[in-house]
């Protein structure tokens, strides 16, 4: 059996229109292939909606700048 592309694989992992959907319902490997692809393409949109806690020097910063001095 000829195998999906990884451009196909990735396509389908992404959600992209595909007519090679339906290798996926006869070939586990390339369903494996797909849902892990689509599970790290999950994290790292996840990733990207969090905005990271800026660094402790940045907070320091900032509070000097809004803690009114004496
Ligand atoms: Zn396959």
């Amino acid at each position: 059996m000829l195998h999906l592309s990884d451009d196909a694989i990735t396509a389908l992992a992404l959600g992209a229109p595909s007519d090679r959907s339906a290798h996926l319902e006869r070939c586990g490997a390339c369903a494996d292939d797909v849902s892990s692809l689509r599970r790290t393409a999950e994290r790292v949109r996840r990733a990207l909606a969090e905005p990271a806690d800026p660094p402790a020097a940045v907070w320091e910063r900032i509070l000097r700048e809004v803690v009114p001095h004496e």
